[in-house]
């Protein structure tokens, strides 16, 4: 069986591609490089195109029997200041690559979705009963295509599985590849580079939130579970059960959240060094807390988290002294 992994040369869709050919799929990446990296691609077939080119993609999509959709631009800050960016890929972009799929007879379907899809959630940890209601431009780009997979698994009978990753985070043990972003905004590896002598210092965006320590809680979850989990999400579209009418969402987290100020405690664990730091302001769009319920995942894909914070961390700061040696 042979699986489009579109997004490939991304952070999550790479490692997906690993797990997926560790399973026994046969894998190939479609991407158009504007935020992916070749070198996140290597030992790949790898093609090259943007996910509006229905001429690029129709010949792929007719050699392959399902698709995993990781091509979206991920950056809620962005989101807010250039919106046109974001619906125009994360919405027309990807409606053109699901028709594309429908047309050539795709009728297997795994998308990367987002808990921003819940914006500023009233019960934690968060339920996929929740309201979705999200609060940046981001979270409803990634909604509108939740719900045309809906909507396309009971008018066309395309089948589908919606992730909604929490924060995604760590690097594949082996060491091949990790995280990669430009710019990079992220938590952890800002953290790590913070506890560096040449790296710059963290600013913490909000120290006045009401959480018991008063910075932001996350659940971190390490992009190795998030894989596994797409292997198994394919599984269940394999197995071919008719829960949720066709199109089945799922939250992917711990289930546990850390606040910024267990993460840098968790960082300096690991380098042994302090991270340097300073207080900064509220960051525009930050829900205070978001942390998964995960217990949908377990009984419907059989899936739990394996690793910890301390795994996340130390597997980040490997790859990250092995990306600064250039090796
Ligand atoms: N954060 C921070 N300083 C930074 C980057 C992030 O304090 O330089 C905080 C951010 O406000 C959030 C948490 O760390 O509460 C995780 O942010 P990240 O950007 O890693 O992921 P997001 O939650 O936005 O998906």
């Amino acid at each position: 069986m042979t699986i489009l992994v579109v997004g490939g040369a991304g952070y999550v869709g790479s490692h997906a591609a690993r797990s997926l050919r560790h399973s026994g799929y046969k894998v190939v990446l479609y991407d158009n490089l504007s935020t992916g990296f070749r070198r996140l691609a290597q030992g790949f077939e790898l093609v090259e195109g943007d996910i509006a080119d229905e001429a690029k993609l129709r010949p792929v999509l007719a050699s392959v029997d399902a698709v995993m959709h990781f091509a979206g631009h991920a950056y809620v800050g962005e989101s807010v200041e250039n919106p046109r960016k974001y619906f125009r890929n994360n919405v027309l972009g990807a409606l053109s690559l699901l028709n594309s799929a429908l047309d050539t007879g795709i009728r297997r379907f795994v998308f990367s979705s987002t808990c921003a899809v819940y914006g500023i959630p009233e019960q934690i940890p968060i339920t996929e009963q929740a309201p979705r209601e999200p609060v940046n431009p981001y979270g409803a780009s990634k909604l509108f295509f939740e719900n045309a997979l809906e909507a396309y698994s009971r008018a066309y009978g395309l089948r589908s599985v919606r992730l909604r990753y929490f924060n995604a985070a760590g690097a594949d043990e082996r060491g091949e590849i990790g995280e990669l972003h430009d710019p990079e905004t992220h938590l952890i590896p800002l953290a790590l580079a913070a506890s560096t002598e040449s790296g710059p210092e963290l600013q913490i965006h909000g120290s006045d939130y009401a959480t018991p320590d008063g910075t932001c809680i996350r659940d971190y979850i390490h992009v190795n579970d998030l894989a596994d989990a797409h292997v198994r999400a394919l599984q269940y579209l394999e197995r071919g059960d008719e829960k949720d009418g066709g199109s089945l969402a799922i939250n992917l987290g711990t289930g546990r959240g850390h606040s910024v100020l267990e993460v840098m405690q968790a960082v300096e664990n690991v380098t042994g060094q302090s991270v340097r730091r300073k207080m900064g302001l509220r960051r525009p769009g930050d829900p205070p807390v978001l942390v998964a319920d995960p217990a949908k995942a377990q009984t419907v894909l059989g899936w739990t988290a394996k690793r910890s914070l301390a795994d996340i961390v130390s597997s980040a700061w490997t790859w990250m002294q092995k990306t600064s040696s250039g090796s």
